[in-house]
This record gives structure tokens, C-alpha cells and sequence, in this order.
């Protein structure tokens, strides 16, 4: 089989965590073409970040210490990962090269007091820059004939967005074909940073938060792999975080759709794009836990099986929400006044999570994180209050939105009455509701001291405890890559 392997940022958090990658690759490698993919260390993307603030602030003391910290950690996560010398004098320059650009970069821009987005996307990359090599040099150690490369390397192009690029798919997949289709048929195993590209000027961007997932994905999709799998520290895709509802468990098949509702509600992280150049060609993706390899995981594909007629598969909370509600009546019958209102609040750089109206028109109202919703009701208030406009903008942030996923519930009916009942009996009063027209999740907004209670009484009632699956799951880390 062709595999791309992606591994997350805490299965590359230190040295011997990256040697048991090597192993755990180097035991999937036989009779196997394999593509390795991995992520920043874990928190080393957060530093980064940490890092061009302080940068743009012109904080001097605190850059170098972190520049310090990066190159200390790095150099100790080589020493415990690779022992031979031979080995180690190969990666050296790889990372001394990186580690050199990241502190010109920083430095640089700590002196001018400005980072530009294109800077900031050159310090960003370091992260996935300096842990690929590592890896590389433990692939090597374990007699795989490794190839280290980074995603512009690779072929991956994007458009120029710095900091949310997105992928040229039709280039990308001649060129990742082009680079990575001999190197396969001879025999070696190329190791690719995530969440990198560049632009048709050679200019390096990433792809946002999580975006190694995407990588991954656009590279299967690319050589035609026969699978995807991203290694983290959870067994797979869950009927409900195990955090919340201890006896969740982990879903042995779902749908490219329900993956995709799954991971705009956090139950795993997935970068947003993750499933788009896979879904397509049906290449299953298949969720596994580096420190449990041998447990099934979740596949993602075309025709997931249907678990005994269960129609709901999931169940997640999303916290840090805020509800924003506007009223008035010069909104009703009159076209435009939705797009002036998202116009406002997209202005403000808020991101919305979902939106209902009534069919009175009377009152409009949307779910953002909560972080923004500050930002959105300013904007909302100067641009749409007045003479003429509207009466009154509300807002609540003790709220938590709940999303229920599963592709069963499409056209089944009674579902809605079975989810909101279940809350009700729980006592739980219900503030917002929205079903998306996929019909694959229903998503509604309680108090958030109600959040876990609603969780629990919706598992509960779809007895998603006893889903024909992968078994309980167990959460190794302290956290999701
Ligand atoms: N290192 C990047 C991040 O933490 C990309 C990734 O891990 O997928 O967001
Ligand atoms: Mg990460």
C-alpha cells in the first residue's frame, strides 16, 4: 500500500518520542511506500507565535531567551533521538540552517519593531523545519532511506495569504506527483514538513492552525495513496470528548461529511481543509494514537458502516462562544438587511459559528467566539443603530453551543424531537437552535453552566455508549495535536 503517515506535535514533542515514530514508521514500511509528514513539536508553533509578538514589540531580552530556548530544545530532542555520529553530522546543518533564518527573522524584525505577514509565515515554518530533520535523521538510524524536504520543496503550492494560504490543487498535484513518485519508486521514504507551502514566487507560507493535516492530504491526493493516517494522541474520532462523558467511545467508521461537522466543533482538531483533496478520490483517512498504535482508530471514507441503525454519531460542546442577538423591525421585509449585518460583524474580523432568524424577520441571531464578539458588537452598534435602523443589539457570553453530527439523521424524522427532548427532561433551557440543510447536524446554544448536562442527556438518549465500535478510548496526553 501507499501510505501518507502524518504524525502530531505531541508524537514529535521530544527526542524519544520522535524515536518511537522512527520505530512505529519503520514497522508500517514494509511492504509498504511510505510518505512521512509531521508537525512542529508540541507548543513550538505557540512559541513561535509568542516569538513574533515579542518581536513586534520590540522586546529584545525576551526574543533572545526564546531563540535560546528553541535552539536548546531542538539540539537536546537530536541528541536523544538520533545516536549515531554519522547520523547526527547529516541533520546538524539542516538545523543550523533553520535555526540561523529563524534568528535573522527575529531579530530583524524586533529591531524595526513590523513583521509583515509574509516574515511572520518565515518564522511559523521554523517549528515543522527544525522537527522534520529530527525525524529524518531517526528514520535514517532505523535503516529507512529517508529524504527530508519541506512542503515548497515538495511541490505544495499555495496562493499568497500568509498565515491562511491555500493550496493551487491542480499544480500542487503534478508537481508533489512529479517530486515525490520516483523517490517512491526507488525504494525511499521522503520525510515532508507540514503546514508549509510556497508561492509561485518561492515565497514559504503556511496554512493556518493544524494545517500538517492538509499536507498530508494534499500529498495522498496527489500520488494516488491508498491511505492517510494521522497519528495522535487520541484512539480516533469520538462518540463525545471522554473528558465530558466518560463512557464515550471511538467510532470505528464515519463519512467524509460527518468527519468534517466532527471538526468544525473541535471534536479533533482537523484543519477545516483536511478532507477536501481526499474526500474526492475516496482515499480513507484513518485516525490512530502513536501510543497505542496496535487499537483500530476511526476511518474516515466514502461508505461508512452504519452501526445498527444509529443515527446520531456524535455529540461535542464547544465552549468560548458568545450569542449576539439584534431586534428591530426595519429589518423586516426589507432585502439587504442580513448582508449589512454579517457585512458589519466580517468587518470587524469576527468569524460567525451559525446564525438563525425567525420568519418574522424580527430578530437575527449568531454564535461567535467570544474573543470576537466584543469586536462584532461595536462594529454592529456604529454601523447599524440609529434612525432608520435597528432597535437594540443583546449579547450573552456564559453560553456554550452543543453539535450533534451523524449522517443518519438525514431524513429521518423525529430526530430534532429526540435531541431537544432529552435536553428538556435534562431541565435545560434551549437559547438557539440551527439545523444545517446537510441534515447531518442539528446545533443549538444553552447556558454554559448547562453545557457538560446537555452533552451528557444527549449521549445518554442516543445510547451512544453502546455504538458497535472501536471500544472506550483512552487519551494518552494532556491534549489533541
Ligand atoms: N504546527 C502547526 C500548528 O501547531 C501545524 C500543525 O501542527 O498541524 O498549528
Ligand atoms: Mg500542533
Amino acid at each position: 500500500m501507499k501510505i501518507v503517515m502524518k504524525f502530531g506535535g505531541t508524537s514529535v514533542a521530544d527526542g524519544r518520542r520522535i524515536r518511537q515514530v522512527a520505530r512505529l514508521a519503520a514497522r508500517f514500511s514494509t511492504g509498504n511506500e511510505l510518505v512521512v509528514v509531521c508537525s512542529a513539536m508540541d507548543d513550538v508553533t505557540d512559541e513561535l507565535i509568542a516569538l513574533t509578538e515579542e518581536a513586534r514589540n520590540g522586546a529584545e531580552a525576551a526574543v533572545s531567551a526564546r531563540l535560546r530556548e528553541l535552539r536548546q530544545r531542538h539540539t537536546q530532542a537530536l541528541k536523544d533521538a538520533v545516536k549515531s555520529p554519522a547520523v547526527v553530522a547529516k541533520v546538524r546543518p539542516k538545523l543550523a540552517e533553520t535555526l540561523g533564518q529563524l534568528e535573522k527573522l527575529a531579530l530583524g524584525s524586533t529591531i524595526l519593531r513590523e513583521l509583515t505577514p509574509r516574515s511572520r509565515d518565515g518564522i511559523l515554518s521554523c517549528g515543522e523545519r527544525l522537527s522534520n530533520p529530527i525525524v529524518w535523521g531517526a528514520l535514517l538510524e532505523q535503516g529507512l532511506d529517508a529524504v527530508y524536504m519541506t512542503g515548497g520543496e515538495c511541490g505544495i503550492m499555495t496562493d499568497d495569504h500568509f498565515g491562511d494560504a491555500a493550496p493551487l490543487t491542480e499544480v500542487t498535484g503534478y508537481q508533489v506527483k512529479e517530486t515525490l513518485g520516483p523517490l517512491l519508486a526507488d525504494g525511499k521514504t521522503p520525510v515532508v514538513t507540514g503546514y508549509i507551502g510556497a508561492t509561485q514566487g518561492g515565497e514559504t507560507t503556511t496554512f493556518g492552525r493544524g494545517g500538517s493535516d492538509l499536507t498530508a492530504t494534499l500529498i495522498a491526493s496527489s500520488i494516488d495513496a491508498d491511505e492517510v493516517w494521522i497519528w495522535s494522541d487520541v484512539d480516533g474520532l469520538m462518540t463525545a470528548d471522554p473528558k465530558t462523558v466518560p463512557d464515550a467511545r471511538v467510532l470505528a467508521e464515519v463519512s467524509y461529511a460527518e468527519a468534517g461537522e466532527m471538526a468544525v466543533f473541535g471534536a479533533k482538531a482537523l484543519h477545516p481543509r483536511t478532507l477536501e483533496p481526499v474526500a474526492e478520490k475516496g482515499i480513507p483517512v484513518r485516525f490512530k494514537n502513536t501510543f497505542r498504535p496496535d487499537q483500530p482508530g476511526t476511518v474516515v471514507k466514502s461508505n461508512p458502516r452504519g452501526y445498527g441503525g444509529s443515527i446520531v454519531k456524535s455529540v461535542a460542546l464547544v465552549k468560548s462562544v458568545a450569542i449576539i442577538t439584534l431586534t428591530g423591525a426595519s429589518m423586516v421585509g426589507r432585502p439587504g438587511s442580513a448582508a449589512r449585518i454579517f457585512d458589519a460583524v466580517a468587518r470587524s474580523g469576527t468569524n460567525i459559528l451559525m446564525i438563525s432568524q425567525s420568519v418574522s424577520e424580527s430578530n437575527i441571531s449568531m454564535v461567535v467566539g467570544r474573543d470576537g464578539m466584543q469586536r462584532a458588537v461595536n462594529a454592529l452598534e456604529l454601523s447599524m443603530l440609529g434612525p432608520g435602523g435597528l432597535k437594540q443589539v443583546n449579547y450573552e457570553d456564559d453560553v456554550s453551543a452543543i453539535a450533534v453530527v451523524g449522517g443518519g439523521m438525514r431524513g429521518a424524522r423525529g430526530i430534532a424531537a429526540r435531541v431537544f427532548g432529552a435536553v428538556a427532561s435534562a431541565g435545560i433551557n434551549v437559547r438557539m437552535i440551527a439545523q444545517g440543510s446537510s441534515e447531518q447536524n442539528i446545533s443549538f446554544v444553552v447556558p454554559e453552566s448547562d453545557g457538560k448536562d446537555a452533552v451528557r442527556a444527549i449521549h445518554s438518549a442516543f445510547r451512544l455508549d453502546r455504538l458497535n465500535s472501536g471500544g472506550p478510548g483512552e487519551r494518552q496526553q494532556r491534549r489533541q495535536d
